[in-house]
């Protein structure tokens, strides 16, 4: 799969299902972190800042409808995919009812394969350099699916950190990431990285795009970060 790896947050309580889950999303190339009920789906999401996140509605305590809810009323997780389950369809009526706004449900028992595909279809939308999109802005064309980079007709080379890099920005074009946003997205979190070595990342990505005397598209916005124009 891509060198962009998505993280999946697995709700879901019954530890069975749990698995199944991270099993099958992990053989799709997905990173996958779980949690067994809303409080710890809620710490999760702050720690992990995840992708993604596969929510059961019914759960111990607070239900997937409200870690849906507060999810969704709050402007940092607002556009996070989050994909509903249930164990019966009349409740799938309800959660739509409830206006919630999880982006999509899926019954149990659910076919793995029919998941997967939900899964793929939210991050097509929200993150598509992760499932090998090819993405194009103004004559820069990346292809996540063979990690080629063009500007016009001509290849670029790009390191691999360059090449999430460049993904990040051309899944958003004009969007100023800050520093931090960045090291998140593209190092992940786990990692410590000084805020340095992103611009020092992001001069070789400007080098890299301008290879062939092309002009340079990157804007470093003063004391924020940088954005693709
Ligand atoms: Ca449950």
């Amino acid at each position: 799969m891509s060198v962009i790896k998505p993280t999946v947050l697995v709700v879901e309580d019954e530890q069975a299902q749990r698995e199944v889950l991270r099993y099958n999303l992990e053989a799709e190339g997905f990173r996958v972190v779980t949690a067994e009920n809303g409080e710890e789906a809620l710490i999760k999401v702050d720690e992990e800042s995840p992708d993604i996140i596969v929510l059961d509605w019914m759960l111990p305590n607070l239900s997937g409808i409200e870690v849906c809810r507060q999810l969704k009323t709050r402007t940092k997780t607002r556009a996070v995919p989050v994909i509903m389950l249930s164990a019966r369809s009349e409740e799938v009526d309800r959660v739509r009812g409830l206006e919630t706004g999880a982006d999509d449900y899926v019954v149990k028992p659910y076919s793995v394969i029919e998941m997967m595909a939900r899964v793929r279809a939210q991050l097509r939308r929200t993150r598509p350099a992760s499932v090998g999109q090819k993405l194009t802005h103004n004559n820069i064309v990346l292809d996540a699916e063979t990690h080629k980079v063009f500007r016009g007709e001509k290849p670029l080379k790009l390191g691999p950190t360059e090449f999430r890099l460049l993904a990040t920005f051309m899944e958003k074009p004009g969007r100023v990431w800050s520093r931090e946003q960045l090291l998140d997205r593209v190092w992940g979190r786990d990692i410590y990285v000084d805020t340095r070595t992103v611009d020092v990342h992001i001069g070789r990505l400007r080098k890299a795009l301008c290879q062939h005397g092309d002009s340079d598209p990157m804007r470093t916005v003063r004391g924020t970060g940088y954005s693709l124009d």
